[in-house]
């Protein structure tokens, strides 16, 4: 008598845990605990760039999936136009910097970026570029170094970073360097696997995963480069999702910028409907998975680009551009999740980190 009313208990308790899960269904998405923070940033991506995905692009553009629109002014410290590292480092460590530096304030004193802030308090974190992982805007989220130039002492920062997966370009900086040293070892002692063939059922939680898939840089979209980065980008979300717990996973666009600085419109065009895709990928993660909050965000304008009209022909549109580097318009913040709202208005581009911390529990 007593196992059998220990048997109804039981059945009883699960009965009203699948029903509370069922019909709490609605609620699911106000999860405890810290939200995942997914920042996608298009270097170079201002609003003409985002604008292009409305007019060359098959399908309805993902940025039409968020409600809350803001603009950040992106100038660094001491210039009104940054470049990518002061960027990279406003909104990775959330100060304002000198041109060219990572991870350093004005003061060149090293400061903690959202990857090492996050992962104190128990997130995974992640990194994925179309560039070097080495290149400026990924290196502000894990290191800190005067000149980004210094790629090789920011791919030796990487090996000791709390990254636990990183996918781009870049294996020059690693191997076969002028220094001899070899970080693809120290990067196993660290316990990643590299370039590790594995499927959302396949991959290991307890393992850390490092993708370096070209030597430099990643191909260009017109060079093939396929679906790298909606993929690995569901590849990275796949392995947090198993992993547990929160996570940071930083996506790069890098090559609108460089498209932009070469007054490229086919090339620029084609990398920012390939960011486009992987908003895609992220959005519809958020949507399921709920307490994600998304950023998608440029680091500044490339090119002073403009869908401009074909000599008066207002049926037509023709892509300008009014510089080979950067400029200094605002651009435009998109997000999504818990916490979206606090990212709408005009603000500085540091505000950034100072509001995912804010979400964050810090
Ligand atoms: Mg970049
Ligand atoms: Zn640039």
């Amino acid at each position: 008598m007593n196992q059998l009313f220990k048997i109804f208990i039981i059945v009883l308790l699960t009965f009203s845990m699948v029903t509370s899960c069922v019909s709490n269904h609605q609620e699911a998405k106000v999860v405890e605990g810290n939200p995942n923070v997914i920042l996608l940033i298009g270097d170079g991506m201002g609003l003409s760039q985002v604008s292009a995905a409305y007019y060359y692009g098959k399908n309805e553009p993902n940025f039409n999936r968020f409600k809350e629109i803001g603009l950040i002014n992106t100038s660094s410290v001491k210039h009104k136009i940054t470049d990518s590292g002061a960027a990279a480092t406003a909104l990775a460590c959330g100060e304002k910097t000198y041109n060219g530096v990572i991870g350093l304030d004005k003061d060149s004193t090293e400061i903690p970026n959202l990857v090492e802030e996050l992962s104190l308090i128990g997130f995974s974190t992640g990194v994925i570029s179309t560039s070097s992982i080495t290149h400026a805007t990924p290196a502000g989220f894990y290191s800190h170094v005067w000149n980004r130039g210094m790629q090789y002492e920011i791919a030796e920062q990487l090996v000791n970073s709390e990254l636990d997966f990183f996918a781009g370009g870049g294996t020059k900086w690693f191997m076969d360097r002028e220094d001899g040293k070899l970080l693809i070892p120290e990067l196993e002692k660290n316990n990643f696997l590299i370039n590790s063939d594995i499927t959302a059922s396949t991959l290991d939680p307890n393992y850390k995963y490092a993708y370096l898939l070209a030597k430099d840089g990643m191909p260009s979209m017109l060079d093939d480069r396929g679906a790298f980065l909606p993929d690995y980008t569901k590849l990275a979300l796949d392995y947090f999702t198993k992993r547990g717990g929160s996570f940071f996973l930083m996506v790069e666009g890098s090559q609108i910028d460089w498209a932009a600085h070469d007054n490229n419109s086919d090339y620029m065009i084609a990398e920012v409907l390939d960011f486009d895709k992987t908003v895609g990928v992220v959005m519809d993660y958020a949507e399921l998975k709920g307490n994600t909050l998304v950023i998608v965000l440029a680091d500044h304008e490339t090119g002073g680009f403009a869908l401009g009209t074909n000599d008066g022909d207002y049926s037509t549109i023709k892509p300008v551009f009014a510089t080979y580097g950067h400029s200094t318009t605002l651009v435009p913040v998109f997000a999504y999740g818990p916490g979206a709202e606090n990212f709408k208005g005009v603000y500085d581009n540091n505000d950034i980190f100072h509001k995912i911390l804010s979400l964050t529990g810090n």
